[in-house]
């Protein structure tokens, strides 16, 4: 992937201030298939990572995730073992987020829901160091608003991972209108430790690769919607005609089908154009609790043996 589009460089006492500040330690607030994936690179790459959630249980979740991950890339000569094991120490739990009062940034990956993010940032906000940076991992929500509603918009930024994290090569980096140049350049530099290439995406619902790749999906349950093919019929027909890696409905499981509705919806309202009007199946899936993999059901039944289409 290409670097997109560059912001004029920054200024030069921006710079002085930047080389100054040094993002060393890290803070992930949602320990699901994001935060885990984010906090794996982050450990990978010698820093050291704080992992938060809502419960121990879904932290010792995301920790025993990451664990079998790293155990995958030894087996495949991707990593050492004594790079596991650093990485596995360099990640502690982080029951409340007083803990992460010492980060130099916080990456907030949870649920996307506007709600439940400006929740996180106004408990967060009095808990951080004054030029702690946060960074949010939102696939599709304003930056700028989610900046408003912290202590610091100039201090925040959306970082972008893609998934699964700990494979995929691009991190799209998002200013929202107040972010300043000091806090755009240690980010820049922070990814370019997680040997990631950026995409730099101006502030606009979904960004760029969301923007693109969530109508495609849409299109697809649309497809599967009004009977033009079943379940396999089209990921076999994306899969061989379009040379995609992963089907469509397979793709939107894999992302999960709860987060695949909510950047259907930012982009429906955002830019108020019906042709992002989310399928009423997307709709009926999650409502079912149908939300892909990570809820083992959703285009496909991902509970015996192999995955079996729903449709
Ligand atoms: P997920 O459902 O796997 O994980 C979300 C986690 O957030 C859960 O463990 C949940 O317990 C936790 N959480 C919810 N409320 C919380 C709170 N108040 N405090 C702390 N933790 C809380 O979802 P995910 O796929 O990891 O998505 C997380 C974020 O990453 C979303 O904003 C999503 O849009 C974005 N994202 C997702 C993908 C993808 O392919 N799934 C790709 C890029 C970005």
């Amino acid at each position: 992937m290409t670097q997109v589009r560059e912001r004029p460089k920054a200024r030069s006492s921006d710079q002085a201030e930047t080389m100054a500040f040094t993002i060393g330690k890290i803070g992930v607030i949602g320990a699901g298939q994001m935060g885990n994936g984010i906090a794996h690179v982050v450990a990978l790459a010698g820093m050291d990572v704080l992992l938060n959630d809502i419960s121990t249980d879904r932290i010792n979740a995301g920790l025993a995730t990451i664990n079998g991950n790293l155990t995958r890339q030894v087996s495949r000569k991707l990593i050492s073992e004594e790079d596991r094991q650093a990485a596995l120490a360099r990640i502690s739990a982080a029951e409340t987020l007083e803990k992460l009062g010492d980060c130099d940034l916080v990456i907030e990956s949870a649920a996307e829901k506007e709600d439940i993010k400006r929740r996180i940032f106004s408990d967060l906000c009095p808990n951080l160091k004054p030029d702690a940076i946060i960074g949010t991992n939102t696939s599709s929500i304003s930056i700028t608003r989610l900046a408003a509603s912290t202590d610091r918009p100039e201090k925040f930024i959306g970082i972008h991972f893609m998934n699964p994290v700990p494979v995929m090569e691009l991190v799209e980096l998002i200013r929202g209108i107040a972010t300043n140049d000091t806090t755009f350049e240690a980010c820049r530099e922070f990814v370019k430790k997680l040997h990631k290439t950026i995409a730099v995406a101006e502030d606009f619902p979904a960004f760029i690769v969301n923007r693109i790749l969530l109508p495609m999906i849409n299109e697809a349950i649309y497809t599967l919607y009004e009977g033009v093919g079943n379940v396999e019929a089209i990921d076999t027909a994306m899969k061989l005609g379009a040379h995609h890696p992963m089907g469509p409905l397979e793709l939107a499981d894999f992302i999960g089908l709860d987060t695949c509705l909510s950047v259907m919806q930012v982009l429906h309202e955002g830019l108020a154009d019906s042709k992002y009007r989310p399928c009423p199946l997307l709709v009926k899936y999650v409502e079912a609790g149908w939300l892909g993999r990570k809820a083992n059901r959703g285009f496909y039944d991902y509970r015996g043996d192999k995955p079996v289409p729903t449709r």
